[in-house]
């Protein structure tokens, strides 16, 4: 009797966590292409004032530090643009550069 307690607390635990996760990412799946359609977002634009206030540029000056090696790159190996956490609904050229770089982990 005891073990069925747990295993149904252990169920409901399971279900809520579920639920509160997708009220959380909900508004996020908005902001995301539909790659099923083909859909991609249109390029970053420098004059962007985000990209403007984080120094966003299509070429970076250094090959070291790249939106491709990025941590917050999602673009494919190879694709000339590709999407960035920080600028959901556009698209960041692989070769370019933020304030917000960071070493890519993987
Ligand atoms: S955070 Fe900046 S450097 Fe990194 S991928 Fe996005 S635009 Fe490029």
């Amino acid at each position: 009797m005891y073990q069925s307690r747990i295993e149904e607390f252990e169920e409901e635990n399971t279900a809520r966590r579920v639920f509160l996760s997708a009220l959380v990412l909900a508004p996020f799946e908005v902001m995301l292409p539909d790659k099923a359609s083909g859909g991609e977002f249109p390029p970053l634009s420098e004059s962007d004032p985000m990209a403007k206030a984080l120094g966003y540029t299509h070429i970076s000056d250094t090959k070291e530090k790249t939106c491709v090696n990025c941590g917050l790159y999602q673009g494919e190996t190879g694709d000339e643009w590709g999407r960035c956490s920080i600028f959901p609904n556009k698209m960041v050229n692989a070769s370019g550069w933020c304030k917000s770089w960071i070493a890519s982990t993987g």
